[in-house]
């Protein structure tokens, strides 16, 4: 099988993950998945293969050669719930540039994108669903990377902990993931884009919920009496700075995000997102917050404004400070193949910066997809192929404990 194939093959399995769920995974189609990869990698002769009950598919490609490493690599089986998740995918082969029609109204004509395309052969969607290779590609380059390592002409190569986690989107990717378990020193996630991607920085997150708490009395005879928790709430937003939202942020700029709003006289409710990848910055956000409800508190009497603060994570960048061997490793292994490395800090979070907190240190590393919770995602089979190459080198790489 080619990675095209095994490409091809796991997304016409539907796996949207959807929030307020109460099963691990959230729905069937990920077991599929995750059955299927199983019963693939003991087929080539992975060791230690297991599904867990929560749908974590992991594995174990023992090294060849005498390297000492225990590298892991990890992929998200599930698909955003953002646009539907049946997708009959389309080839086109030898891509002569222009304008991809997909459906009715939807083309593909993001002329930066595709001009750099032209040669190759395209993976696109019909128009009405993702493409899935947010993040089936890195689950098919890691599944391609497996059976060449366990072939019997396989390279000298670390030893290999491969896990595919559910429900990535939903942001509970890893909430059981089993870090001993595991068996790997450090780890990969492959889920970025375009080819060459190479992350380590993400932001600092919380969220606030913001509770303000009003007295109705009939409007004609209020004078001095009601107090207006909607008004209240509209105080609290102009308090926080005007630009510093998302629409306004890009790069390392953070921002608060009004999320929510819902209320009455009596009683309204805002939810925010607090992000920011400077761990001062993202206190001092925090702490703006308590500010501002502490004055409108003076302004309108005690009681009146609460919040809750949660943190939600953080950027991973502190954890792989101390192993920048590990970025050093993957740049080499991009480099191998004439491929060159950005690296941006990513402005969300990713499973691996919650498994770096959990002491298995995790940057990202490209797919070669673009357009991702879309219906114009598109990846080229030789963003496929070179991607499965870069992995297949990493794994051959000197030990970094050398
Ligand atoms: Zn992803």
């Amino acid at each position: 099988m080619s990675v095209k194939e095994r490409f091809l093959r796991y997304i016409q399995i539907e796996t949207t993950s959807l929030p307020d769920k109460s099963t691990c995974p959230s729905t069937p189609g990920q077991m599929d998945l995750a059955n299927l990869l199983a019963s693939e990698l003991k087929e080539m002769g992975a060791h230690e293969v297991r599904v867990s009950d929560t749908g974590t598919v992991y594995a174990v490609i023992p090294a060849k050669g005498g390297l000492q490493d225990r590298m892991g690599l990890i992929a998200h089986m599930d698909t955003s719930d953002a646009v539907p998740g049946v997708t009959r995918p389309r080839c086109i082969p030898d891509y002569q540039g222009g304008p991809v029609i997909l459906d009715e109204g939807i083309v593909l004509d993001d002329e930066a994108l595709l001009s750099n395309l032209v040669g190759q052969e395209l993976i696109v969607t019909d128009g009405h669903s993702v493409l899935g290779a947010d993040d089936k590609a890195g689950v098919a380059e890691i599944m391609e990377m497996a059976s060449r390592l366990l072939a019997p002409d396989a390279p000298d190569h670390c030893r290999v902990c491969v896990a595919f986690t559910p429900d990535e989107e939903i942001g509970s990717g890893v909430d059981h993931f089993d870090v001993n378990g595991f068996g790997a020193e450090y780890a990969y996630t492959v889920d970025g884009g375009a080819l060459g991607e190479l992350e380590y920085e993400n932001f600092n997150a919380a969220s606030c919920k913001v509770c303000i708490r009003g007295l109705s009395f009939h409007p004609g005879d209020s004078k001095n009496r009601m107090v207006n928790a909607c008004l209240i709430a509209g105080k609290f937003m102009s308090l926080l700075p005007e630009a510093e939202t998302p629409e306004h942020t890009e790069g390392y700029e953070g921002f608060f995000h009004l999320c929510g709003i819902r209320g009455d006289v009596e009683s309204t409710n805002m939810e925010y997102l607090i992000r920011d990848h400077n761990r001062e910055r993202f206190e001092a956000r925090k702490k703006r917050m308590e500010q501002t409800a502490e004055y409108l508190n003076q302004v309108y009497g005690p009681g009146t404004v609460t919040l809750s603060i949660k943190d939600s994570y953080y950027n991973m960048e502190e954890k792989i400070r101390p192993h920048m061997d590990m970025i050093e490793r993957a740049r080499k292994a991009f480099e191998a193949h004439q491929i060159s490395t950005v690296t941006l800090p990513v402005r969300g979070g990713t499973d691996g910066a919650r498994l770096s907190y959990e002491g298995l240190p995790c940057p990202n590393l490209s797919t070669g997809g673009y357009n991702f919770h879309s219906r114009k995602e598109v990846i080229t089979v030789q963003a496929l192929e070179s991607m499965t190459d870069v992995l297949v080198t990493l794994t051959t790489l000197p030990d970094m404990k050398a």
